[in-house]
């Protein structure tokens, strides 16, 4: 029984649950997979973000690996626990309704909760795998490619800018983005992405509008990393939400020379509306969707065909199954996908899995290049990413182990 400060409101008054209670005592089943969860935890490890790392502990002789993303995710799994302590891991979609349908209150298909579910979800699917002997790929269909281009995120002069007086136009310079996006290249990726909404001239942001001049700066950064990595490599700029339609419509347009793979989340993200407008406004391809959860999240950003690429953050989206339905929607409206990611060597091998069990996916994020130690975090004898890769495991579960004394430390 869980020893949560929630239980009595989740399960006893049933608080949290209310008349569309999906929890199930008893079900027919092979005794082989007639399991029940016993408890959940959260171990947060501080890495270029706070890592939410969730581990499933059953009665049978395995446990469940998951990440959910950056967050408070440590309270909501002390109000989940209790609504799930006794619950059979191998029922991952009704769980996941479940967990939805108890976290209602706190704004279930909204905000963090699904970040958490996500995280537990992923430790079912991790669960499962290990009980069958089979890898999670398998478990979601099948897979349609047994490597997953990974895109690593870059930062240009972020060093050079700290303590300094220096003019951040020579901190952020055209030259300094080429730098690093030669040395991204020389280290095996064939994919990357900047952020491009760097702050190199005084402006009221409240605004949200740049000066033509602030304009051209972003230009010439482009300029500069596509001449120096030619037009192969995949090549996205991010721009965090940060303009109006018409800044954002401007820049797309004086992009369209290099070709690149994407301008991402160019205007703040709650609507598909804006979205289209900036689309419509150039050829350069538009991105959104780290911050939309759920299949009903994006359903207006698909079905208004508001956006040319996705990038459900798996670790936030609601899961691998949610993950795929989105992926489904995404794919009948001709949408490719290049799933955000954050997270540990966890929560990235869970990405991987369901990233190579859909047609859409062309390139998976990964933010840690600074982490030294990222590759400590498992247990396996090379590091994950090798030439811009990550091979799809053929290991049960999620095919990826913590490494204790890395989580430890
Ligand atoms: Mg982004």
């Amino acid at each position: 029984m869980s020893d949560s400060k929630y239980r009595h409101l989740v399960t006893d008054m049933k608080g949290g649950l209310g008349w569309r209670d999906l929890r199930v005592d008893e079900q027919r089943r092979d005794p082989d997979r007639d399991i029940e969860i016993t408890g959940i935890d959260c171990a947060v490890v501080e890495g270029n973000f706070p890592w939410n790392l969730i581990v499933v502990h059953t009665d049978a002789d395995v446990y469940g690996l998951g990440e959910a993303f950056t967050g408070p995710a440590s309270e909501y799994v002390e109000f989940l626990e209790p609504a799930l302590v006794g619950q059979n891991p191998c029922d991952v979609d009704r769980l996941v309704e479940h967990m939805t349908q108890v976290l209602s209150g706190l704004g279930g298909t909204a905000g963090y909760s699904q970040a958490t579910v996500s995280g537990i979800e992923i430790a079912l699917w991790d669960i499962l795998g290990k009980v069958t002997g089979l890898p999670v790929y398998q478990l979601l269909g099948g897979k349609y490619r047994d490597e997953v281009t990974i895109y690593a995120d870059s930062h240009a002069g972020d060093a050079l800018a700290a303590g300094t007086e220096r003019d951040p136009k020579e901190i952020y310079s055209p030259e300094a983005y080429a730098k690093e996006a030669r040395e991204v290249i020389d280290e095996g990726f064939n994919a990357l992405k900047f952020d491009l909404d760097v702050k190199v001239a005084p402006a009221d942001t409240a605004t949200r509008r740049l000066s033509n001049d602030a304009i051209e700066h972003k230009v010439a950064i482009v300029e500069a990393v596509r001449e120096e990595i030619g037009t192969e490599p995949i090549l996205g700029f991010d721009l965090h939400w940060n303009f109006s339609v018409e800044t954002a419509s401007k820049i797309a347009r004086k992009l369209e020379p290099y070709d690149i793979d994407w301008l991402e989340d160019p205007v703040p993200p709650e609507q598909p509306e804006t979205h289209r407008e900036v689309k419509e406004a150039s050829a350069t391809p538009i991105l959104a969707g780290e911050n939309i959860v759920r299949l009903e999240g994006y359903v207006p950003f698909l079905t208004q065909q508001a956006v040319d690429v996705i990038a459900p953050d798996i670790q936030k989206c609601g899961g691998l199954l949610e993950f795929r339905k989105i992926a489904a929607l995404a794919d009948a409206m001709g949408v490719p996908i290049a799933p955000h990611n954050i997270s540990t060597p966890i929560g990235t091998m869970g990405s991987v899995h369901v990233s190579a069990s859909v047609p859409n996916v062309f390139a998976l994020e990964y933010h840690s290049r600074e982490v030294s130690w990222w590759d400590d975090l498992h247990t396996l004898d090379e590091p994950l990413i090798s030439d811009g890769t990550i091979d799809v495991p053929e290991r049960p579960g999620l095919g990826v182990d913590l490494n204790l004394d890395t989580v430890n430390e």
